[in-house]
């Protein structure tokens, strides 16, 4: 996924440079410690520019009330579940909660965000996270597994957060660069920009058109350099790839990627890379790391979220799609035949 999108928007917009009236515009960003591209058509420079102030301050909210393990709404939410006490919450942060928990009844759990501890026991919760360093003990693993934490445990009522089990950490990892995709879409849109790309190392949410063209973007390969397919977008979509190949660390040889199934406490591995297509970012976040996890299982998993725009790539090198996605993908070199599959196949 990252960073070829980059390049293939790049490869647009120079191609709109040698038109008559250059009208793409491209600015870029740092925050969750990743570059955010904010690709824009037809706009002049200062309104380029000031988008950015906009972006910056969306990203900087939803980092201050969302950071996992640094001082946050969210972490003096985890404090009060540890604690056993309820504790008030404002309604944004409710809906977001309450959004993380409908998302996980229907991936079936598959999107664990109350599986924090199990994240901090992998070390995926701290800046280093890509550091050498041991894996947790099975016994460690075994006992949170005993303690199953899912969003079911998180009661909501009258604006105060409870939870039947103090197991919970909340963490939002696998679905805050979405929401805040999505939230970065709706602040342009109330600034009338209605032809932009919100690009977050990779994945990304395109409004409009470049033009008369639409946007098009490039799907990474999951193993070589370059990429392995392109999607030319309609008028308002999300494109999200959840992959071994990006977040992980090594211990002694072994590669420990940063998606996990909390079913087993073990990292995912089915799958070299799922690619989700939905217009709701946070939506396309939370489906492409829960079809990562459900593996073989993923046509089930993405019926019950609604996703219908599916490719997984198999550890194998297979390449499977839904129905579909295959009459919106294109595929770049690719030598073997592609598996459909559905619910019902
Ligand atoms: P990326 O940011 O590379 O696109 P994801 O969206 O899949 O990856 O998010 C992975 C992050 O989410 C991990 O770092 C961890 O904090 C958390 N996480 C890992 N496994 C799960 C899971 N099964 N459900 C919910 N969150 C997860
Ligand atoms: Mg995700």
């Amino acid at each position: 996924m990252k960073i070829m999108p980059l390049l293939l928007i790049c490869c647009v917009l120079i191609l709109s440079a040698c038109d008559s009236e250059p009208r793409a515009r491209q600015a870029k960003f740092y925050a969750f410690g990743t570059e955010i591209d904010i690709s824009l058509y037809d706009v002049d420079q200062e309104t380029a520019n000031n988008t950015i102030g906009i972006l910056e301050q969306t990203f900087s909210n939803i980092n201050n009330t969302w950071h996992a393990w640094q001082p946050s709404t969210l972490s003096r939410i985890n404090e009060a579940i540890a604690a056993g006490q309820s504790i008030a919450i404002e309604e944004d942060v409710a809906q977001l909660i309450a959004l993380a928990s409908s998302l996980a009844k229907e991936s079936q759990h598959l999107f664990n965000p109350a599986a924090g501890k199990l994240f901090e026991l992998w070390g995926f919760h701290q800046d280093n996270w890509f550091e050498s360093h041991p894996p947790p003990s099975e016994e460690d693993i075994n006992i949170w597994l005993a303690s199953s934490p899912t969003m079911d445990d998180i009661q909501i009522e009258n604006g105060e957060l409870t939870s039947l089990n103090s197991a919970v950490k909340l963490g939002f990892g696998a679905f805050a660069k979405g929401y805040a995709v999505d939230q970065a879409i709706a602040a342009l849109r109330q600034h009338g920009i209605n032809d932009a790309i919100v690009n977050i190392g990779g994945d990304l949410r395109a409004i409009g058109s470049h033009g008369k063209r639409p946007w098009v973007i490039g799907i990474r390969h999951p193993r070589k350099d370059g990429m392995i397919a392109s999607i030319a977008l309609h008028n308002d979509e999300s494109v999200f790839t959840s992959g071994d190949y990006e977040r992980f660390f090594i211990y002694e040889g072994k590669r420990y990627p940063h998606i996990i199934d909390t079913r087993t406490g073990y990292p995912a591995d089915q799958a070299m890379s799922v690619t989700v297509l939905h217009n709701n970012a946070s939506l396309a976040d939370a489906a492409a790391t829960a079809l990562f996890v459900a593996g073989d299982n993923w046509p089930k998993i993405a019926a019950s979220m609604g996703i219908t725009y599916i490719m997984l790539i198999k550890t194998d090198g297979q390449i499977e799609m839904s129905p579909k996605m295959v009459d919106r993908i294109r595929l770049i070199n690719n030598h073997k035949p592609v598996i459909i599959r559905s619910e019902e196949s």
